[in-house]
């Protein structure tokens, strides 16, 4: 009889929520970690967004993970008391070329089911005074959570419900062996073997590597990711009242576009920007040296930031399909009992927003299971 019923490689939001869902019916699981805790990668490195569902792909596991994922977010928050505000946002057209691709982001939010409205100048203006608009979409739930908080809500969830969870623990090796997986795992240079009949792989930046270690050809597969830092300037306090809910620009190909971030301490961020990266590191940096730019498109949708009120602040790491230039890839979430390798999980590419449907991939791994 293997060790546990249920393995899930890596304790960020998705990994805990998954753990947290499946402990409530499952009772012998175990969450493998390489770090000394859990939410130090990814999930505590983002801009803390309850996103509304607005820009993915009608029908795409995004889109529908995102919209039910929020509202099941909000009742989470409220239960359990994890620090959000439902603060809206503006997502701003600067210019009148912009307000085409403004209207095909409002069709593509309504198509998804997300309430919104589209507001003149004059009423952006009201809302917003200091922002540079012509018009723009008004998101009524967007908001923000602390994601500490929220892991830490799953984490007490999962293990009042009995999971083990093993930190400094990292995953090294998989082999199928009868029924079950033997992992091999390295705890601080000492090697060992646990097993169990499922794997969950929800190891973020490594996910892909993770399967590769099943015997997964990543490649031909299509799951090899790439990787896409993204960091964040922080705005002088004494301009942190410019704005009271969040600001967008109108979306890139790649990326949603530096925005205004606010937390729920009211401090004022402005990111994040995308910078491919050639090899995964993790180098969590902020160039100094990108304060220019950095300042050049934050001042296109809030004009009286200067230079030097931006500061470097922290910077987070995209697990990314989608590579420069290509179109949106949607999340791969997988049984692959058609590789031969029963009861093995994998979730790959789990970019934004899977914080805001970290609830929803739970339930929908829980479906799949
Ligand atoms: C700049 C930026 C901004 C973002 N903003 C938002 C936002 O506003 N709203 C939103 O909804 N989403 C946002 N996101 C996305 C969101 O942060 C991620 O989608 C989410 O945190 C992914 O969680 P995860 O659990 O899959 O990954 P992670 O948080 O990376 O967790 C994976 C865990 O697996 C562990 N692990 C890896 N390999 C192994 C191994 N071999 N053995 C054991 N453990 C292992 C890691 O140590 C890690 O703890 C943003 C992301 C970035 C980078």
């Amino acid at each position: 009889m293997a060790d546990f019923e249920i393995a899930v490689i890596g304790a960020g939001v998705v990994g805990l929520a998954i753990a947290a869902r499946l402990s409530e019916k499952h009772k012998n699981l175990v969450i493998l970690e390489k770090n000394e805790k859990y939410g130090m990668e990814t999930s505590s490195r983002n801009s803390e967004v309850i996103h509304a569902g607005i820009y993915y792909k009608p029908g795409s596991l995004k889109a529908t993970l995102c919209v039910e994922g929020r509202e099941e977010l909000y009742r989470i928050c409220r239960k359990h008391n994890v620090g959000h505000k439902q603060i809206t946002k503006i997502v701003t057209a600067t210019n009148e070329s912009e307000l085409m691709v403004l209207e095909a982001t409002y069709a593509n939010g309504r198509e998804n089911g997300v309430p919104l409205e589209i507001l003149t100048k004059q009423q952006t203006l009201a809302l917003e005074p200091h922002i540079n608009t012509v018009g723009s979409i008004f998101s009524p739930t967007t908001g923000i959570v602390s994601a500490h908080e929220l892991m830490d809500c799953y984490y007490h969830l999962a293990v009042s419900n009995g999971v083990t969870v093993q930190h400094h623990c990292e995953v090294v090796g998989i082999e199928r062996r009868g029924g079950e997986y033997a992992i091999t795992v390295d705890e601080g240079g000492q090697r060992s073997v646990v097993t169990s009949e499922k794997i969950i792989n929800s190891a973020g930046l490594y996910s892909d590597k993770v399967a590769q270690m099943a015997g997964i050809d990543i490649d031909k597969a299509g799951y090899r990711m790439v990787f896409a830092k993204g960091s964040y300037f922080s705005v002088a306090s004494t301009k942190a009242k410019l704005v009271s809910r969040l600001v967008y620009p109108v979306p890139h190909k790649e990326t949603l576009g530096v925005h205004v971030v606010l937390d729920l301490g009211g401090r004022l961020r402005m990111g994040p920007d995308t910078e491919y990266m050639d090899e995964l590191n993790c180098d969590y940096s902020v160039a100094e040296s990108k304060r220019n730019v950095f300042a050049e498109s934050v001042r296109r949708i809030l004009p009286a930031i200067a230079d030097e009120d931006l500061a470097p602040d922290m910077s987070g790491i995209r697990p990314k399909l989608q590579r420069r230039g290509e179109d949106e890839k949607d999340w791969i979430i997988v049984h692959e009992a058609q590789r031969g390798l029963e009861g093995f999980y994998n979730l790959i590419g789990m970019e934004s927003p899977a914080l805001t449907a970290s609830a929803a991939i739970a339930k929908h791994v829980e479906g799949i299971l």
